[in-house]
């Protein structure tokens, strides 16, 4: 089996872009068409109508962002950083720093 690259709850830097250099929080991903929704950034405005409960108005929300734009965010080196493979003695797949090294799933 593969494995994301990129998972729900990484921090992660954008790349590529209007946001890039920014760093935020994977709300989601999609695996399917590759795409990851990051907290408060790639941000659109939707326009919605008035209803039972709201006056309507603007709406700020996240759009989904290619996965190649972002990469993961090391704590340990401070910045943006490539993701490696590797297997532990329990056949367990984790996903390491490539920069420092530091094993990046517990
Ligand atoms: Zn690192």
């Amino acid at each position: 089996m593969s494995m994301a690259r990129i998972k729900k709850g990484d921090k992660v830097m954008v790349i590529a872009g209007r946001d890039r250099d920014k760093a935020g929080k994977v709300k989601s991903v999609d695996l399917k068409k590759n795409r990851v929704v990051v907290e408060k950034l790639n941000m659109v405005k939707r326009h919605t109508k008035p209803g039972m409960n709201s006056g309507g108005g603007i709406l700020e929300k996240e759009a989904p962002m290619h996965v190649s734009n972002v990469m993961l965010f090391c704590d340990k080196c401070d910045r943006a950083v490539r993701v490696g493979f590797r297997v532990l003695a329990d056949q367990s797949k984790v996903r390491y720093c490539r920069r420092c090294n530091e094993q990046l799933d517990k």
